[in-house]
């Protein structure tokens, strides 16, 4: 855990490199799946969804199904049953089977491995987009997500209302190396210490580097 691994005294709050590496480091997400077709269903699987569930479905749906061929003559109502610890699982059936069979008519049966591509599918947007591509095709693409938004603004690295402007704030702030890695981690760094309600400041290495964590201080010592 951060907290574990370094002392505040040697981080440097100017380089954002060196503090995303700290993340990175501390908080690390392994992907073992990299096959692009399955990472692009199972993140439009995880859309609203806790991993545990998300997980439950993905391996549901692949066991019956395999590839896009085998989804694209699928009727969205046979996959009701196996993704619906997802959740929305109505609304997802029908954006997976119309994906795969887009995948198979215009694409060859090939996940496209751009941005503008992958956004022209159904239910797919830039965070989708960007797991596929740095997870499947080990591209430098940053995801931005709740928590990656969340923690660049408390921290105060960027000043952003939409997930679009912290993707190209954080790009023009990071080193290309960072932009993949630093959605997992942030994802693990959200979930366990800068969580949406109540974050555990007190826990976290990057509490002197954090603008939030410093307007929260000022207020309780007024
Ligand atoms: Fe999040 Fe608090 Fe750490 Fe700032 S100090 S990054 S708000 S947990």
């Amino acid at each position: 855990m951060i907290d574990e691994v370094y002392t505040s005294s040697n981080i440097d709050c100017t380089n954002y490199n060196e503090l995303a590496q700290l993340i990175v480091e501390s908080f690390p997400r392994h992907h073992d799946e990299t096959d692009p077709f399955r990472v692009l269903i199972t993140t439009v699987l995880s859309q609203r969804s806790r991993d545990e569930n998300t997980e439950i479905a993905s391996r549901n749906l692949f066991s019956k199904y395999n590839s896009a061929d085998e989804l694209s003559r699928a009727k969205p109502q046979d996959l009701y049953e196996l993704i619906k610890p997802a959740g929305l699982y109505n609304r997802k059936a029908e954006k997976i089977v119309q994906i795969a069979q887009i995948i198979q008519t215009q694409y060859d049966g090939m996940v496209p491995n751009s941005v503008d591509e992958l956004t022209k599918l159904p239910g797919v947007g830039r965070k989708t987009a960007n797991i596929v591509l740095y997870v499947s095709f080990g591209m430098p693409a940053l995801a931005v997500d709740t928590h990656v938004h969340r923690i660049s603004n408390r921290l105060g690295w960027v000043r952003t209302k939409m997930p679009e402007q912290t993707e190209e704030a954080l790009k023009k702030l990071l080193d290309p190396r960072l932009w993949g890695p630093i959605n997992g981690s942030m994802v693990e760094f959200g979930k366990n210490i800068c969580k949406p309600i109540a974050p555990k400041c007190d826990r976290c290495i990057l509490n002197s580097c954090c603008e939030y964590y410093s307007r929260i201080s000022k207020k309780k010592d007024e």
